[in-house]
């Protein structure tokens, strides 16, 4: 799959995502400020030579505790999860995470490696056939992480955090928050495919050492 694919599919699927979690939050102020902290990790990271298009979304859902990223750059977080942060830096390792998803081409490989992309990529033109692609793909394909996934993903959110001046430890707080927001049901994208926090708390705090070894 390229990445003007990748692109392409994030930018048809966002819509319907975002509706999902009753559309975009309305303020502008809130929205300016998720741009501004994405903003500043892409600049900061490798992602800003990548040929995606990153575009940060404030969810008006007040319930769902969830962020995710789709294929290409389209990232999004729920005001109930925003709402739950403490500070900036726990922003910046949510959508950290979530970039580490893009860049990690997670979601795009699941889609590859799909039936339903199988056959589209064999015969029908990609952008003809865009409308229907949620239902096509399914979301679990869309946003179904692995374990390896989300390790990888806290391992890069860590790495960007670090590189744009944002306190890592933050990200564990984040882990914190999940944790005692998670109950007997856990949260979405951090949810069933997601290890536990606990383990991801210990990973994080070996990245970070990993990456202040490093000079970072
Ligand atoms: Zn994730």
């Amino acid at each position: 799959m390229s990445s003007e694919e990748e692109i392409a599919i994030g930018l048809q699927s966002a819509p319907h995502m975002a509706e999902q979690h009753g559309g975009l939050y309305q303020s502008q102020e809130m929205q300016d400020f998720v741009d501004m902290v994405g903003n500043k990790l892409v600049q900061n990271s490798l992602a800003k030579d990548t040929p995606y298009r990153y575009e940060f979304h404030l969810l008006a859902d007040e319930n769902t505790i969830n962020a995710f990223a789709l294929p290409g750059g389209q990232i999004f977080i729920t005001y109930a999860l925003l709402s739950k942060l403490e500070n900036e830096d726990q922003l910046a390792g949510v959508l950290g995470h979530e970039i580490g998803h893009v860049l990690g081409r997670h979601s795009a490989e699941r889609i590859a490696n799909s039936e339903f992309w199988q056959t589209l990529s064999q015969g029908a033109s990609v952008g003809a056939d865009m409308g229907g692609l949620v239902g096509g793909i399914g979301q679990n394909v869309l946003l179904g992480n692995g374990r390896g996934d989300e390790l990888e993903s806290d391992d890069l959110g860590v790495r960007f955090m670090m590189r744009s001046g944002y306190d890592p430890n933050e990200m564990v707080g984040v882990m914190e928050i999940l944790k005692s927001a998670g109950g007997p049901n856990r949260i979405p994208e951090f949810q069933s495919t997601h290890p536990d926090p606990d383990n991801r708390m210990d990973k994080i705090r070996a990245s970070i050492k990993k990456y202040r070894e490093q000079g970072f």
